[in-house]
Formats: structure tokens, C-alpha cells, sequence
């Protein structure tokens, strides 16, 4: 398949490398419809997180169709359409349960993995770990450029802007660093 590879700071490819396999039973594979570019893709391409190493496939944002399920997702099948997010979790651990998936344990206190610790989606395909309460399944009638959003950009700024800010219909607030993120921008 077709992704864009990291090789060190500045320097990206869009090249051929080998398609994603199923590693774990909880993994799905998915065919990448919609992608886009986040500003953390821009600082990994600054050089900025020194976690994102050499030949990682960049991109934590997806929605496509399932190609493949691994043998312990049962609440998935080929075919489904779904949002791929940039949080990835468990669904088990204490962080988890917490409502806090962002911290899950079991992906090391750190839920974004896609084009950081593990190959990310803009690519073709993209292995998805713990699918079955990592991606959501895309509701009918929404186009992918709507459902994108609410990948990273979105739901950042309404979680941390809105849930995590206590605001209410009616409140009065500011906006700061009002990018694509919003409130929540805290870049
Ligand atoms: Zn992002
Ligand atoms: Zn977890």
C-alpha cells in the first residue's frame, strides 16, 4: 500500500511499504476513505516528539471501512464504516473505567498511538488495536468530511472546553487559539 512515512525531522515520503496485518485478536483492519493532517503532525515533522521514530506511517485520524477482524472482535465485521479516533483504549483498565481513555494503561498512560508509537492512518490501511471500543461505527447520511472532525479537532475542544470547562448552554465564554481545535487548542 500507499503511505506517508516519517524518516526523520523535515523529511516525509509517500511511498510503498507492506499492508498492516492483524497482531492482536482485537485488532481490525481498516481501509482509510478520509484522513487529514493534525498540528501535531507538524510538530512530529519539526522534530518536536522524539517518540515518533524513523519509517512510522504519520496520522491519528480516520474514517474507512473494515477490512479484516481479528478473532475476538465480535461486535465489528467487514464492511462496517467507521470512525477511526486519535484516542485508542483498552476499555479495561482503571483509566479506562475513569472515563479517561486518553490515559489508558494498557497502551502505556498514553491513548494516542496512531503515527506516534504505532503506524497511523494516513496510509491506505491502518491496524486498529482494541477495536471494539476504540472506533466508532459511522452513523448513515454523515459524508467522511463531516465525520473527520470529530476524529481529534472537535471532540478536543468539546472535551476539555466544554466537559472539562463545567460550561452550559447559555454561559459566556472566551475562546482562545480559536484553530481548528478551539477552547480545547492548547498547542
Ligand atoms: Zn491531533
Ligand atoms: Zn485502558
Amino acid at each position: 500500500m500507499k503511505a506517508l512515512v516519517y524518516h526523520g525531522p523535515g523529511n516525509r515520503v509517500w511511498e510503498e511499504v507492506p499492508d498492516p496485518q492483524i497482531q492482536d485478536p482485537t485488532d481490525v483492519i481498516v481501509k482509510v476513505e478520509t484522513t487529514t493532517i493534525c498540528g501535531t503532525d507538524l510538530h512530529i515533522l519539526k522534530g518536536d516528539v522524539p517518540a515518533v521514530t524513523d519509517r512510522r506511517i504519520l496520522g491519528h485520524e480516520a474514517v474507512g471501512t473494515i477490512t479484516e477482524v481479528g478473532d475476538a472482535v465480535t461486535g465489528l465485521s467487514v464492511g462496517d464504516r467507521v470512525l477511526v479516533p486519535a484516542v485508542t483504549n483498552c476499555g479495561k483498565c482503571s483509566y479506562c473505567k475513569a472515563n479517561q481513555p486518553s490515559h489508558c494503561q494498557t497502551l502505556g498512560g498514553i491513548g494516542w498511538v496512531f503515527g506516534h508509537l504505532i503506524d497511523g492512518t494516513q496510509a491506505e490501511y491502518v491496524r486498529v488495536p482494541f477495536a471494539e471500543t476504540s472506533v466508532d461505527r459511522a452513523p448513515e447520511g454523515l459524508d467522511d468530511e463531516d465525520l473527520i472532525f470529530l476524529a481529534d479537532s472537535l471532540p478536543t475542544g468539546f472535551q476539555i472546553g466544554i466537559f472539562n470547562g463545567n460550561t452550559k448552554p447559555g454561559d459566556t465564554m472566551a475562546i482562545e487559539g480559536a484553530g481548528p481545535v478551539g477552547p480545547g487548542d492548547h498547542h
